[in-house]
């Protein structure tokens, strides 16, 4: 391998994902082509990496394979105004998903995807370090502390989570509800503690972020091609082929990085990968980023707000329904509830949004060349946490694919899992 340079890269998908690993690759010298059928740059591009919360999170090593939400999850579903909601129609279809769930759910899987998680989360903050010494993040990036509060109601989950995190040395202050309120003063006190997590940064704007990190990949040699992929294949041993809706493209390799939609291409490669999509969503009060801080996360409520350059963000809930369902108006209408029980100072809303977290029933993401086809490198499945994921998913991905050695486990990210 010593001598070994790839020859050229095609990536499927401009998320977070994809342009990180784009510009990891360019710097190695490899020649890179970005397909998605959005443009970063445009007014219509808007998936996962631009609307999310926004927060960079090294911290949040427990998912939700856990057997304490389990416990939970029936009581949530048949509450009208709950963190988590179902499309009823779409269930039959995460059959599969809901089987490997289950087999997840756990304590000794919920410490294996912790472990995990925590062995890249704990790189994240300096991989995104090292690409903003590269473009100037000014009024795009708060570096203030991240606050997650709750009640007393649920404080066998909260004890979980703070136990989880100590044992893996992450930095965490405990905070009563006063000291919440002397950082926060115009929250309403609905809540009864909270913790900051005071090292962690946050994203004014995560799309401006996103199309900085896209541009510089432009002005390195990157190419981009808008469209639609339709297929992928390896045709040899050093050949992939992307097929567009008009065109045919040749790669020596493929990296699918096309987060929640990343099934339909696993899917005609032969590997039963039991992707879905948690949706969530977003509103902005337009103005009202001065109410807050830094973002503070409502846990029983499974709902957040960020102060961000489009207004205050509100943003969060988990809706299983897949892809292809109507965004749901009770969700928006519970999100603003939520927001405006915080901040009853509250007005009107705009831009409702509806976006697709990529997840698998693990909570770990696929890191990894695909089982049969060698040169086809999935990163996809980042769920919760792929905006801060993206530049250390653009680090590892780019060293699989330039045949480089590392000293990070990244077997527990191989899709073998599901086979
Ligand atoms: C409500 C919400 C809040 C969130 N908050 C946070 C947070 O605060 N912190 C955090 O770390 N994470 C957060 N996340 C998760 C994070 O946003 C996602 O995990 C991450 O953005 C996924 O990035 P991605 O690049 O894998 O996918 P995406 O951002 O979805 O990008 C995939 C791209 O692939 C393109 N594509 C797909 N299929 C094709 C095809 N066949 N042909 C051409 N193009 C294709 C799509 O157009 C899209 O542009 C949140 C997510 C949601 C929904």
């Amino acid at each position: 391998m010593e001598n070994y340079k790839c020859k050229s890269v095609g990536i499927v998908g401009s998320g977070i994902q994809g342009v990180c690993t784009g510009l990891q690759l360019i710097k190695k010298g490899i020649p890179v082509t970005i397909f998605d059928r959005h443009d970063p740059l445009s007014n219509e591009f808007k998936p996962a990496s631009y609307g999310n919360a926004g927060h960079f999170s090294p911290y949040a090593v427990l998912q939700f394979n856990r057997p304490d939400v389990l416990y939970d999850v029936p009581k949530m579903l048949v509450s009208s105004y709950g963190p988590l909601a179902l499309k009823w129609n779409y269930i039959p279809q995460m059959f599969n998903w809901f089987l490997h769930y289950f087999k997840n759910c756990n304590k000794k899987s919920m410490m294996h995807t912790a472990k995990y998680m925590h062995q890249i989360l704990s790189l994240s903050n300096d991989a995104y370090e090292e690409i903003f010494q590269e473009i100037d993040t000014s009024g795009l990036v708060e570096k203030r502390g991240i606050i997650y509060i709750w009640t007393n109601k649920n404080l066998k989950s909260r004890k979980l989570e703070i136990k989880v995190r100590d044992e893996l040395g992450i930095k965490q202050k405990l905070l009563t509800q006063k000291e919440v309120l002397d950082l926060e003063p115009n929250l309403q006190p609905v809540f009864d503690a909270g913790v900051i997590y005071e090292s962690a940064m946050h994203a004014r704007d995560p799309h401006g972020i996103l199309k900085k990190i896209f541009k510089l990949f432009l002005e390195r040699g990157g190419r981009f091609i808008q469209s639609n992929v339709k297929a992928l294949e390896q045709v040899n041993v050093d050949q992939t082929v992307i097929k567009t809706e008009r065109d045919t493209y040749k790669f020596e390799k493929t990296v699918v990085a096309s987060g929640a939609f990343s099934k339909t291409l696993t899917d005609q490669l032969g590997e039963n990968i039991p992707l879905d999509t948690e949706r969530g969503y977003h509103v902005h009060f337009k103005d009202q980023d001065k109410l807050i801080s830094r973002p503070v996360i409502f846990l029983d409520r499974g709902f957040g707000m960020t102060p961000m350059n489009q207004g205050l963000r509100a943003v969060g809930t988990v809706e299983l329904g897949g892809l292809e369902n109507p965004p749901s108006k009770k969700r928006i209408e519970y999100i603003i509830k939520c927001a405006q029980e915080l901040l009853p100072q509250l007005g009107k809303h705009e831009d409702e949004w509806l976006g697709f977290r990529p997840t698998l029933p693990d909570f770990l993401p696929i890191l990894g060349p695909s089982l049969k086809n060698k040169n086809i490198i999935y990163a996809f499945g980042h769920q919760h946490l792929g905006w801060t994921l993206g530049a250390i998913t653009g680090k590892i991905i780019s060293g699989i694919v330039a045949g480089e050695k590392t000293n990070l486990d990244l077997s527990p990210y191989s899709s073998k899992r599901f086979n």
